[in-house]
């Protein structure tokens, strides 16, 4: 399909498309074995400038939006969702200070991740508090100049590798949905350490760590937008990120069916090739047309972010529930059209199919994506007159 796609997104996707083939390709199933971090793939992004890609010009980056990066995401997924993450959970560190930061706070922060020095993360999840974010018990209390951090967050991508978080913690108790506050946080700052690396099913190459915070002194300039706009700043980045998780999704599902196209046209059974029989073409058509649905609904999302139209939620969420729908169906199909191969780590589509997984959990579960979807259409339904 076309996409009417400016030259210079072209030449984003073809960038990937090499670093894909060329880099990431031959080395994806040592990282996934191994969960190593893959510091020399991170190296290749930051020389591509793709680490500052949606960062304004004016803070080193290549200043364009989110469909460029929704682009680089997809084609970098193609070849390994894992990998990817170390630049889409940089996006995601990233956009708080983006949205929120002040002008000494984005020139701090932003020249370092665009250039590539510095990765980022964002941290919302605890223990006790996923789905239900206003749960968290990490609380921030004032003290002179700075605020004092105590508590531990779970299951934080680019923790313990990146140099920049965006934390929320709670700045006042009582206030509930008004109570929290978001801050910058070094690594390195007296009082933050971090937990052990996870052991995970998929998205192995990427780390997820715990971060711990005991008296953890953060001066109050660290801290973005102001006291009590916490969740607010967590539900805006979302809506700026969740086109991301869902072109991971997008570029994992690609790469599945590139992988089936491939195995099909060889693998004989019957004296034919597997491709040529009419169930399996059929799995490749529902594939590939689940897949360009899923771009079509990324790209416009996108596209409708960059016009400046803000007020995405809804549509934002969509992108993430119906892209990594697909990716889990397209991956879990692919494994059954390839056989007992697909079930081998020989072959790449089992780390596919593990690597989908996370896209419907991860940055709301898509149950909680649905309950977004809902109760904007809701809204707007009952704000319309009959
Ligand atoms: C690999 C990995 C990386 C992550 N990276 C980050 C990160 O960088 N930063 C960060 O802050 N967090 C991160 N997370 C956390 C992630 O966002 C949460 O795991 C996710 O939001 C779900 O929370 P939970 O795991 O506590 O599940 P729960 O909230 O305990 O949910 C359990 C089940 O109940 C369902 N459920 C809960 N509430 C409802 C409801 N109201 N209606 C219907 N169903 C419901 C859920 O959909 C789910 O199926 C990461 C998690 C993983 C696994």
């Amino acid at each position: 399909m076309d996409y009417l796609l400016t030259e210079e997104q072209k030449m984003i996707r073809e960038l990937c498309r090499q670093i894909g083939e060329e880099k990431i390709k031959p080395v994806r199933s040592h990282y996934d074995d191994t969960q190593e971090f893959p510091w020399e793939i991170v190296k290749v992004f930051a020389e591509s400038d793709l680490m500052g890609i949606f960062i304004p010009q004016a803070y080193g980056g290549l200043g364009y939006g989110i469909l460029e990066l929704s682009i680089a995401i997809e084609e970098l997924s193609r070849y390994c969702g894992g990998i990817t993450l170390a630049l889409a959970g940089t996006a995601l560190g990233t956009f708080p200070i983006f949205l929120f930061g002040n002008e000494e706070q984005k020139k701090e922060y932003l020249p370092l991740i665009a250039r590539g020095q510095a990765l980022a993360a964002f941290a919302l999840t605890e223990a006790n508090a996923g789905s239900d974010a206003a749960g968290i018990e990490t609380t921030a209390v004032k003290d002179g100049d700075h605020y004092v951090l105590n508590g531990t967050k779970q299951w934080i991508t680019n923790a313990g590798e990146a140099e920049i978080y965006t934390v929320i913690a709670l700045t006042n108790r009582i206030r509930g949905p008004r109570g929290a506050s978001a801050f910058v946080v070094k690594k390195g700052t007296s009082g933050f350490t971090f937990g052990k690396k996870e052991n995970k099913m998929g998205i192995r190459a990427s780390a997820t760590r715990e971060l711990i915070f005991q008296d953890c002194r953060v001066p109050k300039e660290d801290m973005l937008g102001r006291e009590g706009l916490g969740f607010m700043v967590a539900m805006k980045t979302f809506d700026a990120s969740r086109p991301g998780v869902a072109a991971q999704a997008l570029g994992i599902a690609q790469g599945a069916l590139d992988e089936a196209l491939k195995y099909g046209r060889t693998r004989v059974q019957f004296g034919k090739p597997i491709a040529s029989f009419q169930a399996v073409q059929h799995m490749l058509a529902d594939m590939a047309t689940q897949i360009e649905a899923a771009r079509a609904l990324i790209y416009a999302t996108s596209r409708m972010y960059d016009d400046g139209g803000r007020d995405i939620g809804k549509e934002s969420a969509m992108c993430k529930l119906f892209a990594s729908d697909v990716a889990m169906r397209v991956t879990t199909d692919v494994v059954q059209l390839f056989g007992g191969y697909g079930y081998m780590k020989e072959y790449p589509v089992e780390k596919m199919m593990r690597d989908a997984k996370i896209t419907q959990i991860y940055e709301g579960t898509n149950q909680i994506q649905r309950n977004v979807i809902a109760l904007d259409l809701i809204k707007e339904a009952a704000s319309k007159k009959d």
